[in-house]
């Protein structure tokens, strides 16, 4: 079986067309989905998805390029959602410094009291890192204790970021369809990353894998980033699905 740890099913071009979605990914093995949220709006949103659909799951959170409009008593109401049944992590949270470096305080900010919302929720983190993994590995590092798991969703740090997140107990790390492309530079920091460190996912509607570069994604094409993945790590696309799945049961509770 295979997990999507992270597709936005809430964004228009997917929600309007959700239950052929769905139907899709199903025939094509991913047969559960976690939606991460970025805001208060999409939780509210993703909850109600998690109702209609068994396959849907939630994370919740507040991510790094979200944040207007939001002020640090707003999280708040992010400990009411943790508490739901079908919310299995606290996402995507983060750090992004490609679209927004003004408010990068507030960024941290929101970053670390959420780190520790989810200790106290013993919940992992989903992270989000854009030109900022390496100050997002510190804060990690700063704030790891054992109730403190997690994953780096599209993972694009260097060699020693990775070997800094390798050595975190209960932590993982994600590629996204554009490991697919020709253009794509970091084949060898897959190459270094061990099968049993790392998770799916398409970040839907996002970074689409060849061939459907170009279109909107959907876990329905997770398969394509898989097989590219086993080509990589020379390992067969079976069993690195079955490797992988204990990973994603290791790091969400799924009930
Ligand atoms: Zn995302």
């Amino acid at each position: 079986m295979i997990i999507d740890t992270h597709a936005h099913l809430y964004y228009p071009d997917l929600y309007d067309n959700i239950e052929k979605i769905i139907e899709k990914s199903s025939e094509n093995g991913v047969k559960k989905i976690i939606v991460p949220a970025v805001d208060l709006k999409s939780a509210e949103i993703i909850l109600k998805m998690t109702v209609r659909f068994d396959e849907i799951y939630a994370a919740v959170g507040f991510h790094p390029g979200d944040l207007k409009g939001y002020n640090i008593n707003d999280l708040k109401y992010l400990e009411n959602y943790a508490k739901e049944e079908k919310v299995m992590a606290i996402g995507e949270i983060g750090l992004d410094y490609y679209w927004d470096k003004s408010e990068i305080e507030k960024q941290k900010m929101f970053f670390s009291v959420q780190l520790e919302i989810a200790k106290d929720f013993n919940l992992p983190v989903i992270i989000h890192t854009r030109e900022s993994v390496d100050d997002a590995v510190e804060i990690v590092v700063k704030k790891k204790t054992k109730l403190l798991k997690g994953q780096f969703h599209c993972f694009s740090g260097n060699l020693q970021n990775l070997k800094s997140v390798l050595e975190l107990d209960d932590f993982y790390v994600s590629y996204c369809g554009n490991l697919t492309y020709k253009n794509f530079k970091d084949i060898n920091i897959i190459k270094n990353t061990p099968k049993e460190r790392l998770l799916f996912e398409t970040d839907s509607p996002f970074l689409p894998p060849v061939p459907f570069r170009g279109k909107i994604n959907q876990p329905g094409y997770l398969i394509h980033t898989i097989e590219k993945l086993s080509d990589i790590l020379e390992v067969k696309s079976d069993e690195l699905i079955k490797i992988v799945y204990n990973n994603t049961l290791n790091l969400f509770k799924f009930n």
